[in-house]
This record gives structure tokens, C-alpha cells and sequence, in this order.
């Protein structure tokens, strides 16, 4: 599952909410060359790397995807996906608009949402109060305007209004999601298999 949203939108609120909710949901770490925040740890939140190991993992094919947001490198480890995928869990991808487009194009089967506060003032003030700087708010917010334009191209919208509320909105839809026949066909042939060999077993006396 690809989440993206405006910086501040509340990404990292609604992944942190979708794993205490439901142990099936797994934050796949990407990396990035960008300084660690105050609180952030690494291999947590980020893989924090150097611009020179960024260009080397990228051209040994070790990233899905990468872009460059407010001037900083972000990649997800192709590692990090697969691992959690054949653990049966559901990676949760935080991803700008670019690097969603490309891990669509990948694993079509992404099902991605785009978060959006209530209103620009809700925004404005939520990057505040996450301690933003004012010049970075602005950049924040002209990134956004680009942003907004691909939000079409998402699956589902959810509101971040009450962080519990989009928390189970996007759990209900990653709920759905997994019960589709085409992510479970081993489950229907496993039955299928059963009712075979009963019948085998019949017609054998
Ligand atoms: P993003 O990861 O998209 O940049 P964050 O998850 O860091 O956004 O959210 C930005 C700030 O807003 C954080 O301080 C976060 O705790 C807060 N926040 C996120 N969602 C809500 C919400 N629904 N209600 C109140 N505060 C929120
Ligand atoms: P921040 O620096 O605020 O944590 O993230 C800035 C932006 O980079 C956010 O939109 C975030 O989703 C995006 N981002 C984080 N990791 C990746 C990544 O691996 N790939 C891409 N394409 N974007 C990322």
C-alpha cells in the first residue's frame, strides 16, 4: 500500500496508527540523504545515507524507486519490500506522488491512497506545530500545489481530520484489498485440491 500525502499531511501519523491497529501492517524504510530530525532513529524512520551511497545503490538496482523532494534524495530498498511481502505483511509505502507512479507501475497490484487534511489553515497549522520553519512551510506548500494535481491518479481519498477516524478508513481499505480472490487463489485451489482427491477417493470405492 503506497500513502501519499502533502508534507504534513499526516503520513507518518496514519502508518504509526495502522501498525498498532493491525500487526499485518508493516512500514517499509526507505532511505534518504536528508539530516535526521530531533526523535528520528535510524533504520526507524530512514535509512540515513550519504549522497555517494544514494547514486551506489541506485545504479546496483537496489532502489524500486527514488525522487527528489525539497532538494533531498528518497529511495525505497527493493530489500525491504520483498522481505516483507513474503512475511504475508502489508508494506506501508510513504512515498512522494513521483515514487508512488513508479511503484504502481512495478507491482500494479499497489493500492494507493491519498491523504488530505481537512482544510489549508488545518495544514498550515499541523507543519507548525511539527516545529517547520517558516521558509520551509512555504516550501512545503508550493510542493503541495504540484502534489494535489496528481491526487486523480490515487485509488482512494481520505480525509485526516481525526487521526483515529483516517486510521481505520485506510485500514478498512487495505481490509478489502486483501480478501480480493486474486490475492488468495491459493486458498481457493487448496479446496479445490480437497474436493478432488474426495472425489477420487469415491470413485476409488
Ligand atoms: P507527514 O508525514 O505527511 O509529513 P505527519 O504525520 O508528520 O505528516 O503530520 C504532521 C503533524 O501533524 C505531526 O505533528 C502530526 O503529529 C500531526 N497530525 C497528523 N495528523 C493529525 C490529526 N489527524 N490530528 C492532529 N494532528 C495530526
Ligand atoms: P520527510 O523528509 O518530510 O520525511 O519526507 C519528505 C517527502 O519524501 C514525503 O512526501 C515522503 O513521503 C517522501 N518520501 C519518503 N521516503 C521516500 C521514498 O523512499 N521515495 C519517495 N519517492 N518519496 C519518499
Amino acid at each position: 500500500m503506497v500513502i501519499s500525502a502533502p508534507s504534513g499531511g499526516g503520513k507518518s501519523a496514519v502508518r504509526s496508527g495502522l501498525m498498532k491497529l493491525d500487526s499485518r501492517f508493516a512500514f517499509s524504510v526507505t532511505c534518504t540523504t536528508r539530516l535526521k530530525r530531533s526523535g528520528e532513529k535510524e533504520g526507524r524512520d530512514y535509512y540515513f545515507v550519504s549522497a555517494r551511497e544514494f547514486k551506489r545503490l541506485k545504479k546496483n538496482g537496489r532502489l524500486l524507486e527514488w525522487a527528489v523532494v525539497h532538494g533531498n534524495l528518497y529511495g525505497t530498498p527493493v530489500k525491504s519490500v520483498r522481505e516483507l511481502l513474503a512475511k504475508g505483511l502489508i508494506p506501508i509505502m510513504t512515498i512522494d506522488v513521483k515514487g508512488a507512479r513508479s511503484v504502481k507501475k512495478i507491482f500494479p497490484e499497489t493500492v494507493s491512497v491519498f491523504l488530505l487534511p481537512p482544510d489549508l489553515k488545518t495544514l498550515v497549522r499541523r507543519l507548525k506545530k511539527r516545529g517547520e520553519a517558516p521558509e520551509n512551510i512555504e516550501l512545503r506548500l508550493a510542493t503541495a500545489r504540484k502534489e494535489i494535481k496528481e491526487a486523480g491518479g490515487y485509488d482512494y481519498l481520505v480525509i485526516n481530520d481525526k487521526l483515529s477516524e483516517a486510521v481505520k478508513e485506510v485500514a478498512a481499505i487495505a481490509g478489502l484489498e486483501v480478501l480480493k480472490v486474486r490475492h488468495n487463489l491459493e486458498r481457493v485451489s487448496a479446496f479445490s485440491r480437497q474436493l478432488a482427491a474426495k472425489t477420487a477417493r469415491q470413485l476409488g470405492g
